[in-house]
């Protein structure tokens, strides 16, 4: 057995109507994001190290929910969060409510790292960026112009919805300028073993478009967006609200732990009995090097490699090479 690394841009109703250049373009950044942790891996760094890595180089582009693409609140601000796990030592880091800090998920893990506490939420996650001196900019700077057309088109419809779904209209183009695809890659999460034997995980997401304010995801709730332990790393998106009824990412540990379950069957389970259709996706790497990305939504972009040269990056049921 040897590394092994899968990542997730966000599961929802992803439009298979998406204009083949804009599907090229999303599978070639998922590559691009998967070749950043496959180098982490290769050069020996911790599991820990590259799904932080990833993940902030997922928050830096705008085109995902999370971190600078942070989709809006009902009042247009940005509130981000973010959660990063260690399974081998069940160690872990959350923090919500950021509205300056660039990279989430590195102050997810400080939490971690530099506080005897697991989760730092709104002014007090803020106020700990600037002790430790973290990255912060305007909170303009993630109020991107996509972002702000996303939550008129949720005001108008009334709707809190995920950062993809978009209506294609039946008839023809629409003037929606989001609409055919054009939206957004969703959350982002990317999970690792390395060849230590090093379980890890990390997740980040701006939450959903229109969502109220002071609103808490799945994403930096330990075990249900967010897990791992010394038999699997787990990231989970989707409907924050539903994974965390079903305890996502924990109950695929769970059911490897107390009742045998390969990581493919606990997984498989989670997102077919667990949790209702078109709410989860999730990706999830175990001890022994096994991968799974399972969905029960339209379509979730993925990727992963392992160590003996397996590689898949998809976006619907049907795998692109
Ligand atoms: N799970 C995230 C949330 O509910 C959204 C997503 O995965 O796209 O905040």
């Amino acid at each position: 057995m040897g590394w092994a690394i899968a990542l997730h841009g966000g599961a929802g109703d992803i439009s298979r109507s998406m204009p083949e250049d804009r599907r090229q373009a999303r599978v070639a950044a998922l590559r691009h994001f998967l070749n950043i942790g496959v180098n982490g891996l290769r050069t020996q760094q911790h599991a820990l190290d590259v799904v932080e890595l990833v993940v902030r180089e997922l928050e830096n582009h705008p085109n995902f929910n999370a971190g600078r693409g942070s989709v809006l609140t009902t009042k247009g601000t940005v509130e981000m969060e973010a959660c990063i796990m260690h399974g081998n030592t069940k160690r872990c880091g959350a923090v919500s409510g950021l509205t300056t800090v660039v990279n989430p998920i590195s102050l997810a893990r400080l939490v971690m790292e530099k506080t005897p506490h697991i989760y730092l939420a709104f002014d007090g996650a803020e106020d700990f960026a600037r002790e430790q001196g973290v990255e912060t900019v305007d909170s303009s700077h993630f109020i991107t112009p996509n972002n702000i057309e996303r939550l008129k088109q949720a005001k108008e419809a009334k709707r809190v919805e995920l950062d993809y779904t978009h209506p294609i209209p039946k008839n023809g183009k629409s003037e929606n300028p989001l609409a055919d695809g054009d939206s957004q890659i969703g959350t982002v999460g990317c999970v690792a073993i390395d060849n230590e034997g090093n379980l890890a995980s990390a997740t980040s997401t701006g939450g959903f478009v229109n969502k109220m304010v002071g609103r808490i995801g799945d994403t930096p709730i330990i075990g249900a967006g967010t897990y791992a332990n010394n038999l699997c790393a787990v990231s989970a998106t989707g409907k924050g609200e539903a994974i965390m009824r079903a305890t996502v990412a924990r109950d695929v540990a769970a059911l490897m732990e107390f009742k045998g379950f390969s990581l493919k069957e606990a997984a498989a389970h989670v997102v077919e009995v667990s949790v209702p259709r078109g709410n989860v996706g999730l990706v999830a790497v175990s001890a022994t090097g096994e991968i799974t990305m399972p969905f029960n939504t339209t379509g979730m972009f993925r990727a992963c490699a392992t160590e003996d040269g397996y590689s898949e990056i998809g976006i619907w049921n049907s795998k692109e090479h």
